[in-house]
């Protein structure tokens, strides 16, 4: 990749990555786009490497010597601190990040989002190393407009739920609503490591997910995880899908969401790796505004896309509806509405998603498809004959 050059038009010199998490879904696509496009170094880091199996071996690959994997619990590893000195960027991706763990094992959400990242700033920030940290557009919780009349038109105004970085509130619901325990500690580590910016000079970017979503995300039940796992919606839906079983509409699929294409949020991840100037000091919104939909209006979709790659046609009754608390259990609540706004990864790295909701639907069900239809066929024609 040589004569490659940053937004300012310097020469971009290779790098060593200490990527925490990197056997996950966005970790996956992170580590794949640096070892096809980039000369870094990455010092893979999880509990887990099957997602990255495929980079890892075998030992003939163009990138071998640059990809280690270390299998690495944060928790209790004292090698961890070794890991990030001998890096030049820490990238934070480990967390438990499924809602269905919020309000089910609350403890170990904020302990995996809170205190388990604790060792990794403190790191960062005593061996004077760059840190880009994972937090979530959870932080924002629920909009303003949320709590206006239902009539009123103001929720039409931008100003009541457009989420902005330096001004937008953080509003969670009451104590006893543990599902906001994972905003609130992704919240918490945020001012933490925007404190240690401030006192001690710590070079950090967080970034803000908003939806993000493609091939890899999470599990299938019963096939590459749990059979009584929950996954976020996608892998939800998806497993729905394959089945031939109507997709689960929580509280009626009224919430909105945008959604966007893995591939276009891991270039604003990339310009972030390569702009330090750029993007130090900096908290970014990576989404696509122009993806919003409610997740009924997901869930048609995706049944549309997939009766398209699959050639199957679809059931009779597509959906069903079911409470948060049958889905979920107690304590589950939810954002409304979430809309980032763009001004600072635009003015700062010229960055905007480019792939429309249907396009990112059918590139990842055709994956799905072809990663999982005939082992479900098969997982179920053993439970029919059992
Ligand atoms: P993921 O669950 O696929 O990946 C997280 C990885 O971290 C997993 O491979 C897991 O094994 C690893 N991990 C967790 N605890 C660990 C530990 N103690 N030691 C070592 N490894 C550990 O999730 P993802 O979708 O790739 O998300 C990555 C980050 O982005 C998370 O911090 C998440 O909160 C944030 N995020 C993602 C989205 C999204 O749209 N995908 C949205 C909001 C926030």
């Amino acid at each position: 990749m040589a004569g490659k050059v940053d937004l300012d038009g310097n020469a971009i010199k290779p790098i060593t990555i200490c990527m925490i998490g990197a056997g996950g879904f966005i970790g996956s696509h992170l580590c794949e786009k640096l070892m096809h496009e980039t000369s870094h170094k990455v010092l893979a880091v999880d509990v887990y490497s099957d997602k990255i199996k495929h980079l890892l071996e075998p030992a003939t690959l163009d990138w071998a010597d640059r990809i280690q994997f270390h299998r690495i619990n944060i928790k209790n590893d004292s090698r961890l601190e070794g890991l990030i000195k001998m890096a030049d960027l820490t990238i934070n991706l480990a967390a438990i990040c499924t809602p269905a763990d919020y309000n089910t094992r609350p403890l170990d959400t904020i302990y995996s989002n809170f205190i388990d990242a604790l060792p990794v700033v403190k790191y960062c920030s005593e061996n004077g190393k760059r840190l880009i940290h994972f937090s979530t557009c959870e932080v924002y919780g629920k909009t303003i407009g949320a709590f206006l009349p239902k009539d009123s038109p103001l929720r039409k105004d931008p100003a009541y739920y457009v989420l902005k970085e330096d001004t937008s509130p953080c509003i969670f619901g009451s104590i006893e609503k543990q599902r906001w325990s994972y905003a609130c500690a992704k919240q918490l580590i945020e001012r933490l490591i925007y404190a240690e910016g401030a006192e001690n000079g710590l070079e950090f970017t967080i970034v803000r997910p908003f939806n993000w979503i493609g091939p890899r995300m999470d599990f299938i039940p019963g096939i590459d995880g749990p059979s009584e796992g929950v996954p976020r919606v996608l892998a939800c839906f998806s497993n729905n899908l394959l089945r031939r079983e109507p997709l689960k509409l929580v509280d009626g699929g009224e919430s909105q969401r945008t959604f966007i294409y893995i591939k276009d949020a891991i270039e604003a991840v990339l310009l972030m790796i390569e702009n330090p100037a750029r993007a130090n000091g900096h908290i970014f919104n990576v989404g696509n505004p122009n993806n919003e939909v409610t997740v009924r209006q997901l869930a048609e979709m995706m049944t549309q896309v997939y009766s398209k790659v699959s050639g199957e046609s679809s059931i009779e009754t597509p959906t069903i509806d079911v409470s948060s608390k049958e889905f979920y259990g107690e304590g589950y609540d939810d954002s409304d509405k979430r809309i980032p706004d763009m001004t600072i990864i635009n003015k700062q790295l010229g960055w905007n998603p480019k792939t429309s909701l249907w396009d990112l639907l059918e590139s990842t069900l055709t994956y799905q498809h072809r990663t999982y239809a005939e082992a479900i066929k098969q997982a179920m024609s053993k439970t029919t004959a059992n």
